[in-house]
């Protein structure tokens, strides 16, 4: 213990760490405050490494603190929301931001977001307008619907819609609906924050027409449908259609809203998805109201979409809420362009790269997968052992729990360290990759990464067993 303690006097002091060249030249890019916090630090840690009897001796070497002091302040100085290499077969990843934009809706953003814009500005009339006129008139078109309105994201699409329709009145919903979706969007919970009743009807895995029918009151403003994105009840179930919904509600004087969660626009099932009502589809049903996100299977940015009929859209507008979930104008911008491409559904599935990614033929992932074997054994040399195997991608996201899209990938068997060692690794390079290990193999997706993710992957399996 007194041999380190008597090291700790070779601790350098923090300027004459600051005042080395190394040092004193990165702080002519980064922040003074950040390269001395980072000095510091360094300093500190090292102090408690030399107390710490079961640490490994650190190295007190001038230049060698000085190194560690310039690659913390470096990492200090990084930005926090970075890029990240997604080779984990789950396209909308929840956790890795949802579906990726379309060149289209980025270069809308850069436009709008470098200058000022019609946001709220009637060209036409020279007068104060409206913000979601820019993607009415497009969401009309695609889905049939007489009126729409975009918010935030889609759990504030329903709040909005519940807190404006029910007010504190009561809504009925099938308990085999009550969802929970990522943790913070629980039916229960957003229909009790709007300040609506929640009306339970029939059970976990039938509910007839007549559960409703005996549910509505004096008190019944609506009837709340809700998608069920992230799981399926099997066996003998039952739930009541569209159609019937909207006829008994309409007897009663009442609309029926449904969360539709991801909000097809167009039919996938030509590319091997199940089949999944569209939002057309949805609404021709005669349901009132529908709600979607805009980055689910819809491929674009964080939205909540709302579509339906004139009066009900009106409403949501009026009430306060609507201010306080409004869109704003990067997003904007990019679902319009987003909303364009699919005006042409040959181009939305050529240009939008979730349909891309969910459309991919499988003699493609053979081919992507060939490709980047051959470039990882000339990159990684004998280091680790790779394979192509069959492998099973998801849509994520809550969208489709059930697809499986069959595909390719690439099995990475390090040799000399361990499948988790090098998930690590993996995790903390530059940039980020995150894949997924499956019977002790990491395994390399192709289907999410587009051409400059393959490079980035390549330099990061190099930096991790090149060094
Ligand atoms: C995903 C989902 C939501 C939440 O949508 P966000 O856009 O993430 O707010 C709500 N309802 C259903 C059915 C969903 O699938």
């Amino acid at each position: 213990m007194s041999d380190r303690r008597a090291l700790l006097r070779h601790l350098p002091a923090i300027d004459r760490l600051l005042s080395s060249p190394q040092l004193s030249r990165l702080e002519q890019t980064l922040p003074h405050i950040l390269v001395r916090e980072a000095a510091q630090k360094v300093v500190d840690e090292l102090r408690r490494e030399l107390l710490d009897e079961r640490a490994p001796l650190p190295d007190l070497a001038f230049d060698a603190v000085v190194e560690r002091a310039a690659a913390r302040a470096a990492e200090m100085a990084r930005p926090s929301l970075r890029r990240v290499v997604n080779v984990t077969g789950t396209l909308l990843h929840t956790n890795l931001g949802r579906a990726p934009l379309c060149a289209e809706a980025l270069q809308a953003i850069t436009e709008v977001a470098q200058g000022y814009s019609n946001l709220e500005y009637d060209l036409e009339a020279g007068q104060r307008g409206k913000r979601y006129t820019h993607v009415e008139e497009l969401i009309c078109r695609l889905t049939g619907g007489e009126a729409a309105t975009v918010v935030n994201n889609n759990a504030g699409a329903v709040m909005l819609a519940l807190a404006a329709l029910a007010g504190s009145r009561n809504a009925l919903v099938s308990r085999g609906e009550l969802i929970e979706i990522g943790g913070s969007f629980r039916i229960p919970d957003i229909m009790a924050a709007s300040g609506v009743e929640l009306v339970e009807v029939g059970t976990t895995n039938k509910t007839h027409l007549k559960d409703y029918a005996g549910a509505i009151d004096s008190g019944t403003s609506l009837i709340l449908k809700v998608h069920t994105s992230n799981y399926r009840i099997l066996g003998f179930t039952e739930a009541v259609s569209g159609e019937e919904l909207a006829g008994l509600a309409h007897q009663h004087g009442i609309p029926v809203l449904e969360d539709l969660g991801s909000g097809l626009l167009i039919d996938l099932t030509p590319h091997g998805l199940p089949r999944e009502p569209t939002v057309r589809e949805a609404l021709q049903t005669g349901i009132d109201l529908v709600t979607f996100s805009g980055d689910k299977l819809l491929g674009g940015p964080q939205a909540g979409i709302i579509v339906g009929k004139r009066t009900v859209i009106d409403q949501l507008r009026k009430h306060p809420m609507a201010r306080a979930l409004r869109i704003d104008k990067l997003t904007l911008a990019a679902l319009e362009a987003t909303l364009r491409l699919y005006l042409d559904p040959n181009r939305a599935l050529a240009q939008v790269p979730t349909l891309k990614m969910l459309a991919l033929p499988i003699a493609e992932l053979q081919q992507r997968c060939e490709n980047l074997l051959t470039r990882l054994s000339e990159a990684l040399g004998d280091a680790v052992a790779c394979s192509i195997v069959d492998s099973t991608a998801t849509v994520g996201g809550g969208a489709l729990p059930l697809a499986e899209l069959p595909g390719r990938a690439i099995a990475l068997v390090p040799v000399k360290l361990s499948v988790n060692e090098l998930a690590n690794r993996l995790r903390r390079s530059e940039p980020p990759v995150l894949g997924r290990i499956q019977d002790d193999r990491f395994l390399v997706d192709p289907r999410t990464l587009n051409h400059e993710d393959q490079e980035l992957l390549l330099q990061a399996l190099q930096q991790v067993f090149n060094h």
